[in-house]
């Protein structure tokens, strides 16, 4: 039985991650989100209801459309599987509570921020500022105001200078922005770990990028600063026990 309701977490996360999905694909690009039905972008024929159950029809379509054949995007099932995944992880946190509901949200809005950022290597202002509203209740409901507040300001500071004197080049705008609110979000002084915890992941990805893929890539590429920041927000969250769900116990 238990089994079963892990299973339908899990479920409930990949039916979100489509939907990241579809934003994901048509944010910013005139197409309405919510309207139209989805389509092969191949051949553009309407997927059907057995088409589009999150990751399995992937799997035994065998990644083609069943209509033309052609290969669908390993983004799909990727998106659909993290989703899920990020569903079951906030539940071991939180079991089965309404703080489910809003770290599941938080951290999903704050997902699909680094999702749209690795694609485009744009922070989406609409997307922040969802992951922002989550972060700012979280700030208002742990009560430390002064020391996350200040800490928040100074990491923001931190990466804006950062920003600055490297012209673009080792961090953008945005994540300077988006550090303020994963600062809030965490507070004082979890948000310190997130700032070693992400500096140190970027070193070891910036490492294998250089080992590894400057063959292919060249020297030129960049860490994408915004998904490790939000991995790095995600990890001290999981495995720290003071968010504001726990200081209303
Ligand atoms: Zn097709």
């Amino acid at each position: 039985m238990e089994g079963l309701f892990y299973f339908f977490i899990f479920a409930l996360g990949t039916i979100v991650g489509s939907f990241f999905n579809v934003v994901l694909l048509r944010k910013n690009t005139g197409e309405s989100i919510v309207k139209n039905s989805s389509r092969c972008f191949s051949c553009g024929k309407k997927l059907g209801p057995l088409e589009m159950i999150p990751v399995f029809s992937f799997l035994w379509q065998k990644g083609r459309c069943r209509h033309c054949g052609s290969k669908i995007s390993l983004q799909y099932p990727a998106v659909e599987l993290l989703t899920g995944l990020l569903a079951f992880m906030v539940y071991f946190k939180t079991g089965v509570s309404f703080w489910w509901l809003f770290y599941f949200s938080a951290l999903g809005a704050l997902l699909l921020t680094a999702l749209y950022d690795l694609r485009t290597k744009i922070i989406d202002r609409h997307l922040l500022y969802i992951f922002g509203l989550f972060a700012s209740v979280e700030f208002l409901l742990r009560k430390n105001f002064f020391s996350d507040l200040i800490s928040s300001f100074f990491i923001t500071l931190f990466f804006y200078l950062i920003w600055r004197f490297s012209g673009g080049r080792w961090m953008g705008r945005g994540d300077a922005d988006l550090a303020f609110f994963l600062a809030l979000f965490l507070g004082w002084p979890q948000n310190l770990f997130m700032i070693f915890l992400a500096f140190w992941l970027g070193g070891i990805l910036g490492a294998y990028l250089l080992i590894f893929k400057s063959l292919r890539w060249g020297l030129k590429s960049e860490i994408p600063f915004g998904p490790v920041l939000a991995l790095a927000v995600f990890l001290v969250w999981r495995f720290s026990d003071f968010s504001a769900a726990f200081s209303l116990l």
